[in-house]
């Protein structure tokens, strides 16, 4: 299938996720999960309101995705998040059994490569799509916080 959009537009989708988790006070982090050139789920970090840890942009988008398919495998869906998943959602994206992860930043710290999480063997990986958009919004944010 032909692609309608292309992998800078949707990040940019998700950056405005992203910044809608920052103006909530949540660490800027945003997901979209396309299929079929269509978008099934968007969504940000929503950890500080939903106090829950395990409230990351990509599980709630996983779950958001699920239920529009009414199945629990994504097969044929692609990922899009600002930042390299975590082990967490590493692992969550691994039972999904997704397709294809897009990610922006590089997470050095907590990003599932250097934590050695695994995704699943079908998943293809894009990295470092509008990655300084990413990383410029969580210095922000980290800026902020710091004042
Ligand atoms: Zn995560």
């Amino acid at each position: 299938m032909i692609d309608f959009f292309s992998d800078d537009y949707l990040m940019k989708l998700a950056l405005q996720e992203a910044q809608a988790a920052f103006q909530k006070g949540e660490i800027p982090v945003g997901a979209i999960i396309v299929v079929d050139n269509r978008i099934i789920a968007r969504s940000h970090n929503l950890t500080e309101l939903l106090n829950d840890v395990t409230a990351h942009a990509e599980m709630q988008a996983i779950t958001a995705a699920a239920n529009f398919l009414g199945g629990k495998y994504l097969k044929d869906c692609t990922l899009y998040v600002t930042l390299e998943p975590c082990q967490m959602c590493a692992g969550a994206l691994y039972w999904s059994q997704i397709s294809k992860i897009v990610f922006g930043a590089s997470d050095d710290h907590r990003g599932f490569e250097k934590m050695g999480g695994q995704l699943h063997p079908k998943t293809t990986v894009v990295r470092g799509v509008l990655a300084d958009e990413a990383s410029d919004l969580m210095k922000r944010f980290f800026a902020e916080r710091r004042k």
